[in-house]
């Protein structure tokens, strides 16, 4: 019953082969099993999750039916959950339940989705390899040795790990795209705007935007289908009306233009990931697509700029943590600054606190034009580069990561060793496009990812893409040993 997929899942309720509370009570006990060689979750929602299944099994019985009517899943604990911890993977709100709950988990909840818990993520989302998290690093079950991917590490490692068929996650500089090839799963971080941010943790306000983790293209739409939409509760949220993701899986990729940029294949790409990338553009070919080399001029910049932006934005979304409000509060606080200093300086890692300083420091007066606003204009152009480049073709593709998961503790006194593996995922959030990643080999036994971006608001376009390339290939179907 684990292999099944949200596609499958939702044909066997419909056909009365198993109910939604048999699946989850299956799903729950392969997590006890399983979940302590991983660390995938930090809360598990037992109770909740099977008050959910019976309900979708009672809606169902009443004649309602949807994709995700009794389908499980689990949310990234940065989305608020009403009387659940949501921890953010931090200190700082290990003892935080939420008020109230995020658009994207009412919305799951409505259309029936049977929450399992709240998996690991690295600290306030600041990671690529999900080390930074309170809770401790999470394991990737195609190698235990190995990093899963961050953020959104604990959503990939327990989806690869067939503890469940798709997670929630978010994606500010690669977060969903870059665990996904780490683990073999199908990501899609969605236009800027299309998915709520109301009751999402914030880290880099500008370029977070939730988004669905799964095995395959069509679940993935299933998901994306839940979670998209306008929110008047989120001033970023965009007014335009969410289309039928399952309806277009189907359409041909005859005559669709792929643009590959000539700058992905620098020195910096495994030559073994380049290899499954022109592997996947063949593939593409042979189902109709039309393939032109491209040029990203500007790619090159988006590091500094991103690392620069996403800590300035982060030092102002994190001033709310103050012990004061909410979060942790340091013992007998002698006075107010002391209270400041002592409770941020015990609650928050310090990837956070690096982070909190770089931000701090770009923001500052006097500093502020040689950094920050420099930043955005670097930001502009990466935007330009890809507007100039979507005028000649319909899809960008590429690989998601220039390396294949590294080892636990590898870049541990090397935080810009980290940041540099963001290269291919950073410049999509810079411009607010969607992009996915899905899988496209493997190197030493460790999954490569491919990734394609697309113009704003064609996350269809996507998903239509990456399902036709899993109907001629199978690296998606590839389970890890031992789960
Ligand atoms: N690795 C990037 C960072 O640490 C992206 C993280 C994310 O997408 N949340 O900022």
């Amino acid at each position: 019953m684990h292999q099944l997929t949200l596609a499958e899942i939702a044909r066997g309720l419909a056909d009365k082969k198993f109910s939604s509370e048999e699946l989850t009570k299956v799903l729950l006990a392969r997590i006890a099993q399983l979940d302590p060689q991983l660390n995938s979750f930090i809360s598990l929602t037992e109770d909740l999750a099977l008050q959910q299944a019976k309900a979708a099994d009672a809606r169902r019985a009443n004649g309602e039916s949807g994709a995700l009517l009794g389908a499980p899943i689990a949310h990234k604990d940065l989305f608020c959950t009403q009387g659940i911890r949501t921890s953010c993977g931090s200190k700082m709100l290990d003892n935080f339940k939420a008020p109230y709950d995020a658009t994207v988990v009412a919305k799951l909840a409505a259309a029936g989705a049977v929450t399992l818990g709240k998996t690991n993520m690295d600290e306030f989302a600041m990671g690529s390899a999900n080390e930074s998290s309170y809770y401790g690093a999470v394991k990737n079950p195609w190698n235990l040795e190995h990093v899963p991917g961050g953020s959104s590490g604990g959503s990939a490692a327990a989806v690869a790990a067939r503890l469940l068929p798709a997670a929630t996650a978010t994606d500010t500089g690669g977060s969903i795209r870059q665990p996904a090839a780490f683990t073999n799963l199908t990501g899609l971080k969605p236009t800027y705007g299309r998915v709520s941010r109301w009751g999402m943790i914030a880290y880099a306000s500008s370029l977070d935007q939730g988004g669905p983790l799964a095995r395959t293209a069509e679940d993935c739409a299933i998901l994306l289908q839940g979670m998209a939409g306008f929110d008047s509760n989120d001033s970023t949220s965009i007014d335009e009306p969410v289309p039928d993701y399952s309806a277009s899986l189907n359409d041909s990729l005859k005559g669709l233009r792929i643009g590959v940029p000539k700058e992905y294949f620098s020195a910096g790409l495994d030559p073994r990931i380049a290899e499954l990338i022109h592997n996947s553009v063949t593939e593409l070919e042979k189902l109709g697509a039309v393939i032109k080399e491209i040029s990203l001029p500007n790619m090159q910049h988006a590091i500094p700029a991103y690392y620069v932006i996403a800590p300035a934005e982060a030092s102002s979304n994190l001033s709310r943590f103050d012990g004061v409000r909410f979060g942790h509060r340091c013992a007998d606080p002698k006075n107010l600054e002391d209270l400041y200093k002592r409770s941020r300086g015990e609650g928050f890692g310090p990837e956070v606190q690096r982070r909190i300083m770089v931000g701090a420091y770009a923001l500052s007066a006097g500093y502020y034009d040689a950094y920050y606003l420099k930043a955005q204009k670097i930001r502009r152009l990466v935007k330009n580069d890809f507007m100039a480049a979507f005028t000649e073709v319909d899809i960008i593709l590429g690989p998601t990561t220039p390396n294949p998961a590294w080892k636990i503790g590898a870049n541990k006194n090397d935080p810009i060793a980290e940041y540099l593996e963001d290269i291919y995922t950073i410049t999509a959030n810079l411009a607010g496009l969607p992009g996915l990643s899905m899988p496209a080999g493997f190197v030493d036994g460790l999954p490569v990812g491919v990734q394609l971006l697309a113009p704003y608001f064609q996350e269809g376009r996507l998903l239509n893409v990456a399902h036709q390339y899993q109907l001629n290939t199978d690296w998606h179907t590839r389970t890890p040993t031992g789960f």
